[in-house]
């Protein structure tokens, strides 16, 4: 990524249109990015816990920066941003999405995120069962092993929570629906054969 905002093009205009444009076929409507962010939601609420109601989510634009979630605390609305360029991957898109998604769950500002929450997006997006390509999330994996980001120790250390305790961000969730504000005596009592270092690198700011 250069940084350098990028009008759309004709194809991502068509990339566009893909996303946001249902046809009628045989009586059932196709996906659109709004449905898709509709079943994401309710299975990261069966996995997780249920979002904080009192925010509204606005659903989904598309840009020309990154992926993200913006989040407006004054009044309580939060929406995706998916980044236009990758729009023509479908499986990416949906990865993407799938990630964003979690953010919705108890959205906080950006400088608030935390690695748990990343990590807990990471996983959900990596363990999506809706990919067109089966060997999606393997790819996927592997790109994060390789690239030198956070998201990588993120994810690992969520893993090694969910080895000690398989529920342990469902029942975190029970205390403290805001996953980015969940402190290091929580996780330990939610699961208390956490290390100390691992529930502090967990709470840890991730930006
Ligand atoms: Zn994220």
């Amino acid at each position: 990524m250069d940084g350098t905002p990028k009008e759309p093009n004709d194809k991502t205009a068509e990339d566009i249109k893909k996303w946001f444009t249902t046809k009628l076929s045989g009586g059932v409507f196709g996906w659109t990015a709004p449905t898709w962010f509709g079943l994401f939601l309710s299975e990261a609420e069966e996995l997780y816990g249920k979002r904080d109601c009192q925010w509204t989510s606005l659903g989904i634009e598309i840009s020309n920066g990154q992926n993200e979630t913006n989040v407006c605390p004054s009044k309580k609305q939060v929406h995706i941003r998916l980044q236009s360029t990758t729009l023509n991957e479908h499986d990416f898109t949906l990865y993407n999405l799938a990630h964003e998604t979690i953010h919705v769950l108890g959205p906080v500002l950006k400088d608030e995120v935390n690695f748990l929450e990343e990590g807990v997006a990471t996983l959900f997006a990596l363990e999506l069962k809706h990919y067109n390509d089966a060997n999606c999330c393997k790819i996927m994996r592997s790109q994060l092993c390789a690239d030198k980001n956070n998201y990588r120790p993120a994810l690992e250390d969520v893993e090694s929570l969910l080895r000690l305790r398989r529920d342990a961000i469902f029942q975190l969730r029970k205390t403290e629906k805001y996953l980015s504000r969940i402190t290091p005596s929580q996780i330990v009592d939610a699961v208390p054969a956490c290390p100390k270092e691992l529930s502090a690198r967990l709470r840890a700011k991730f930006y």
